[in-house]
């Protein structure tokens, strides 16, 4: 299969030509198309096997026909995945002029605060500090209110014990007709719950 057959727009078909990557990889064949119809996805796949691009491509192509909002939330385990995430983002969305901001412990919350009520695309935030600013401030839960997507990356690891309680809040503010992503290594109890909790069908993708 190309890019173009996924049922990608011709701007991300070229984007992907322009990046080097030639033809989707397993994970991208079989989970774009799911995505691009509405679906809700579980995908167990390893870092490598171009699992950000997976879910990436798609919702940029969604936000390229509607650009209004935060579009996208994705959450993830560490601070350098965030910003790993955030240049993949970039590179794949350079020629829509997307708005991307990174929430992670450590940085300035008040510049944070600013930049998520600027209303990015997309916002990729470590559990965390994501909690505390949506309880901080109550300005910031309504920036999420029409939020199209909610990825969590590295599921297995963003749904440990630990981050419980951030994702409740999390989970709050985003509207119940969201599309959900989930990626994860390795299958978990929490990860077969929320995919039975999905509303849009989720297609289950394992290599
Ligand atoms: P990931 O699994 O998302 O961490 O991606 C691993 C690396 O593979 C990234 O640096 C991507 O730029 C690259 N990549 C993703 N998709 C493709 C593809 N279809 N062809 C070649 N490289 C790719």
């Amino acid at each position: 299969t190309t890019f173009a057959e996924l049922g990608l727009s011709d701007w991300a078909v070229e984007t992907c030509k322009e990046l080097g990557m030639r033809k989707p990889t397993a994970v991208q064949s079989h989970c774009i198309p799911k995505i691009l119809e509405g679906r809700d996805v579980l995908g167990l796949a390893q870092t490598g096997s171009g699992k950000t691009a997976a879910f990436a491509l798609p919702m940029l192509h969604r936000l390229a026909e509607d650009p209004y909002g935060v579009f996208a939330l994705v959450v993830t385990p560490t601070r350098e995945l965030a910003y790993q995430m955030a240049e993949q983002f970039r590179a794949l969305g350079s020629c829509l002029h997307l708005r991307c901001t990174v929430i992670v412990g450590g940085m300035d919350m008040l510049t944070q605060a600013k930049s998520l009520m600027a209303r990015p695309h997309v916002v990729i935030a470590t559990p965390g500090r994501l909690k505390v600013l949506l309880e901080e401030n109550p300005d910031i839960p309504h920036v999420f209110s029409k939020t199209k997507f909610l990825v969590l990356d590295e599921a297995d690891r963003v749904l440990d014990v630990g981050f419980e309680e951030e994702l409740r809040v999390v989970f709050q503010c985003l509207p119940k007709n969201r599309q959900t992503l989930l990626f994860s290594a390795t299958m978990t109890s929490d990860l077969q719950t929320l995919l039975e909790l999905s509303a849009n069908k989720a297609y289950f993708y394992e290599a």
